[in-house]
């Protein structure tokens, strides 16, 4: 019987370990980039101001940068219904939002976000106390509504969900990922540009007037030049946050960055669609368009500052655009390159720097989809390519990529392309 005993335990635990393993799923990437019109079309601005319920003591508002909050309908003494929608149609399922709430009295409220037809909820509530540092809300307090079983898209979010909230006299801030609004952007490009061979300044104006803010980090008048960009679409702050951590090692004291800096002139806009940021959009500008379709026409006022911008630089410093990027995010970390048939001003350096980044970091099967179409442009990298030889991709990083990790992945890719690109010159 012990004998018996101890064999079936064995063949047991021998039967687990032979089970294969179950691989995570990858994410296929998006089809093509449909070619659409990119004049400007009407947006609807939020009302804004505070959505006052005096009998249950509760006050929500809007009236910030970067909120998105449409209406707010009472259900019970605790329940609320947020409203969120977008700032035109059609748009693909981004809902972002943001607000605050707070009460004279503590009390906990339930707040159920619905959106208008077709659209499910996709970001993870974020909660802030002063809407710069934010924490994810506890899943305990947390309920999806007929939630997809699907691991990416559509069919992988819940239609609706509930938030158990525990608020007070200051006010609680909740968004869908965190804010990172014009002003917070400019505070930290600010911050970068006190370095010596940094500045920060405007290449153009925004729909609405806002500053199309521009870093230049290293030798400004080289003629080897990186350009980087980030935030065509609001909501795509894990994007932006690599963007971040990738400009910070490239303007770091690091002995590599140094010497790197004394040869490329490196240019950033951080925030592409100011506007659309602020008034709390999913997707599109203020013209109402998805500014990376716009790379071929340039109907709209932040793609053509960048585009001359590096047409004047080409011209001021007879050199190159060796490398283009663009930084976004999306269901999961991929890479949209552009096939190696294209050879650009640094023939391969995009496939070498992605083997070597993939070696840095233990576990990590980068996820790339090389496209063999860059005609017409209509997007960022097909026009960094096309139009100036820039070797160029998309960096897409998931909505719900851990934060460490994407700092992490960030800080690697930078070394390893100062590194690749030093050699390769
Ligand atoms: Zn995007």
């Amino acid at each position: 019987m012990k004998n018996f005993l101890w064999l079936s335990c064995f063949a047991f635990i021998f039967s687990l370990n032979a089970q294969p393993v179950k691989k995570a799923p990858v994410y296929a990437g998006q089809g093509p980039a449909v070619i659409v019109l990119t004049e400007s079309k009407p947006t609807q601005k939020q009302w804004k101001g505070n959505f006052t319920f005096e009998e249950s003591d509760v006050v929500f508002s809007n009236d910030f940068e970067g909120a998105r909050l449409n209406g707010v309908i009472q259900i019970n003494d605790s329940t609320f219904t947020a409203l969120i929608t977008s700032e035109n149609t059609p748009i693909n399922t981004s809902p972002w939002y943001a607000f605050r709430v707070s009460a004279k009295k503590p009390k906990t409220i339930n707040v159920v976000l619905t959106y208008q037809d077709g659209i499910k909820s996709r970001y993870y509530p974020k909660l802030s106390k002063d809407g710069e540092h934010w924490t994810p809300l506890d899943s305990l307090n947390y309920t999806p509504f007929e939630k997809g079983n699907e691991a990416f898209g559509m069919g992988s979010l819940p239609l609706k969900v509930s938030m158990k909230l525990e608020i007070g006299n200051e006010p609680l801030w909740i968004a869908g990922q965190e804010l990172e609004t014009s002003s917070i952007v400019r505070k930290w490009a600010t911050k970068l540009a006190t370095e010596k061979d940094i500045s920060y300044s405007s290449i153009g104006k925004s729909k609405e007037g806002r500053d199309m803010g521009l870093l230049s980090i290293g030798k400004s008048e080289s003629k080897n030049m990186i350009m980087i960009i980030s935030r065509q679409h609001p909501p795509e702050i894990t994007g932006y946050l690599s963007m971040k951590a990738f400009v910070e090692t490239i303007a770091s004291d690091s002995k590599l960055a140094k010497k790197f800096r004394k040869k490329f002139g490196v240019f950033v806009v951080p925030l592409m669609n100011p506007d659309g940021v602020d008034n709390g959009h999913w997707r599109h500008n203020m013209g109402g368009v998805d500014l990376n379709r716009d790379w071929e026409n340039f109907n709209q006022p932040e793609t053509s500052a960048v585009r001359d911008f590096m047409v004047a630089k080409e011209k001021e410093t007879n050199g190159k655009f060796y490398f283009g990027i663009d930084f976004h995010s999306t269901w999961d970390d991929i890479y949209y390159t552009i096939d190696a048939k294209f050879e650009g001003n640094m023939p391969g350096l995009v496939p070498d720097w992605l083997d070597a980044v993939k070696l840095d970091l233990s576990g990590y099967d980068p996820n790339i989809k090389p496209s063999d179409k860059v005609k017409p442009t209509a997007v960022s990298k097909n026009y960094f390519y096309v139009a100036h030889g820039a070797e160029a991709l998309v960096f897409e990083i998931g909505d719900n990529t851990p934060r460490d990790f994407i700092k992490e992945k960030a800080t690697v890719s930078a070394n390893k392309l100062m590194m690749l690109m030093l050699k390769k010159l």
